[in-house]
């Protein structure tokens, strides 16, 4: 059974662009829509109980730049629509889980690893993904 929807989750480094060249992959092969999500992280989910000081406007500088990174990154794959980038804030799992389910995702391509910022704290994405998944779940081997 070819995938017909495939969301492909990106969290903006260097090497997702091989984990996006996967899924634009596997996409063309099963002729699926593609649609790609970022999350944010918010700070406070993070470090509200151990940082006693007001992290809204770190969290809003958060925020700008990862818009900004993610219109850069969603730039260089054209054929993408606009209504097909999702820039979302919140838990990783949580987020792309029930964006999955929203637009009736077959499967969901992510790196094996990412591990930078907040994730070094939080668990690998790719880990948590995998676990409660009602949907294929892909890990695209990424080198260390
Ligand atoms: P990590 O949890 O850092 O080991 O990341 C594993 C993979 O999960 C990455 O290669 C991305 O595909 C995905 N990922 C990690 N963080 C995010 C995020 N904030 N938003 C979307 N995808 C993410």
């Amino acid at each position: 059974m070819p995938y017909t929807h495939i969301l492909v989750a990106v969290d903006l480094s260097e090497q997702c662009h091989a984990v996006m060249q996967r899924a634009m992959a596997l996409a063309q092969c099963s002729q699926a829509r593609l649609s790609l999500v970022h999350v944010i992280e918010p700070l406070a989910m993070a470090f509200a109980a151990d940082v006693p000081m007001d992290l809204s406007l770190l969290q809003q500088q958060q925020t700008e730049q990862a818009m900004q990174r993610f219109r850069q990154f969603a730039a260089q794959y054209s054929a993408l629509r606009d209504e097909d980038r999702h820039l979302l804030s919140g838990q990783p799992r949580h987020e792309i889980h029930s964006l999955a389910e929203q637009l009736c995702c077959d499967l969901i391509v992510v790196g094996s690893h990412g591990r930078h910022g907040l994730a070094l704290l939080l668990g690998s994405t790719a880990n948590e993904l995998l676990h409660g998944a009602r949907l294929d779940v892909l890990a695209v081997h990424l080198a260390d």
